[in-house]
């Protein structure tokens, strides 16, 4: 009988997961150091240069600068989806956290209805900071 534990990851895994939050905190401390409403260096949406349209991301740069500097409100304004996508990123690993590592093994961090809710709400966030009544979702 076999009593190790259950393998969760593998070693290429945790690598690439280990870069994965490297660059992320690399790319954070950037947007933290130089604003993006006057530093002129980052990238331009190209959907929105040519649609004159708000994708979902339009304004998220804005928005993590003012979520790292604690300004949430601010946050809201230029990304409602940022701030929201944040909280249940925060919830969702706070709750696989806690689950128990064996049960945990072959548990997906995101089911598969979540990712169709996740795209459900993508896209009605999309099309409501475009139309006249969701205004104030456009940043
Ligand atoms: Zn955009």
């Amino acid at each position: 009988m076999n009593s190790a534990p259950p393998k969760i990851h593998s070693a290429k895994t945790r690598y690439l997961v280990a870069m994965l939050v490297l660059a992320g905190a690399a790319g954070a401390a950037v947007v933290y150091c130089f604003n993006p409403s006057t530093c002129g260096f980052y990238p331009v949406c190209q959907f929105h240069r040519l649609t004159g349209l708000n994708c979902p991301g339009c304004g998220m740069t804005r928005a993590l600068h003012a979520l790292l500097h604690g300004n949430f409100s601010a946050a809201w304004r230029d990304n409602a989806l940022l701030l929201g996508g944040a909280g249940v990123l925060a919830v969702r690993g706070v709750w696989y956290g806690w689950q128990k590592v064996p049960a945990r093994a072959g548990a997906k961090f995101f089911p598969k209805i979540f990712l169709w809710l996740l795209l459900a709400i993508v896209l009605t966030f999309t099309v409501l900071r475009n139309l006249p009544a969701g205004a104030f979702l456009s940043p």
